[in-house]
């Protein structure tokens, strides 16, 4: 989670810039807000802005604290993202449960559904142009990873590789959901912004696995 808040404050200008094209400009700052609430709440370090989350102790399990980050951006993130990417980290914190331990296989179980969880609430299919162009081939190499019983590690690398190919693949797509969607044919030629945050966390993931 330190590492995607790291990212999404990097990554903030260019999420906006993205936004404006084919959306409302806001993702950038959408994502920034959430994950300085999440940090905040992580690092015990002062109240956490306007969210009712609690700050974990040392013998919070990652389920926990998943599940603690995305009530957390369901609270704190407005728009589309917000319960999308908040409803996902909860779905894979509950699949991860107090497990001490995550391994690929569990990690992958948890994935599966937290993509079954963006689906159910956005209804977005592969190939909408939303983060689930990204998210769904992520989650699909995270699994084939673990189930030919890869490490931690790799598997969250080929979920990073893949994010990243759904991402760019976003540029030539119409948009069928969100925002974008309104622009018809106009919101060919730009890349997701969501698709491209997903691919951000996803990198995330990776490089705090080492
Ligand atoms: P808003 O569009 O409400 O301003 P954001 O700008 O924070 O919210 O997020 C926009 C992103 O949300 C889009 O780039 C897209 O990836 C994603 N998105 C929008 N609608 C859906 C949906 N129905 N299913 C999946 N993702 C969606
Ligand atoms: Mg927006
Ligand atoms: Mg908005």
């Amino acid at each position: 989670m330190q590492h995607t808040a790291s990212a999404m404050h990097r990554d903030r200008d260019l999420l906006t810039r993205l936004d404006s094209a084919i959306g409302d400009g806001d993702h950038g700052a959408n994502m920034a807000r959430g994950f300085t609430a999440v940090q905040a709440g992580l690092a015990r370090s002062g109240p956490v802005p306007s969210a009712p989350v609690a700050a974990p102790d040392d013998t919070d399990a990652p389920g926990e604290i998943l599940l603690r980050a995305g009530n957390c951006l369901v609270s704190v993130v407005g728009g589309a993202s917000g319960p999308l990417f908040g409803g996902a980290f909860r779905a894979l914190g509950e699949a991860l449960g107090s497990f001490p331990e995550v391994d690929a296989r569990r990690f992958a179980a948890g994935l599966t559904a937290a993509l079954a969880k963006i689906q159910q609430l956005g209804a977005a299919v592969p190939g909408d142009k939303t983060m689930i162009d990204a998210y769904a081939p992520a989650v699909g190499a995270f699994r084939a990873a673990a189930e030919s019983g890869a490490a931690f590690a790799t598997a969250a690398h080929a979920a990073a590789e893949a994010a990243e190919a759904g991402m760019r693949k976003t540029v030539p797509l119409q948009a069928r959901k969100g925002r974008a969607a309104y622009l018809g044919l106009r919101s060919i030629g730009h890349q997701d912004p969501g698709a491209t945050s997903t691919a951000a966390i996803f990198r995330s993931l990776a490089e705090a696995s080492g």
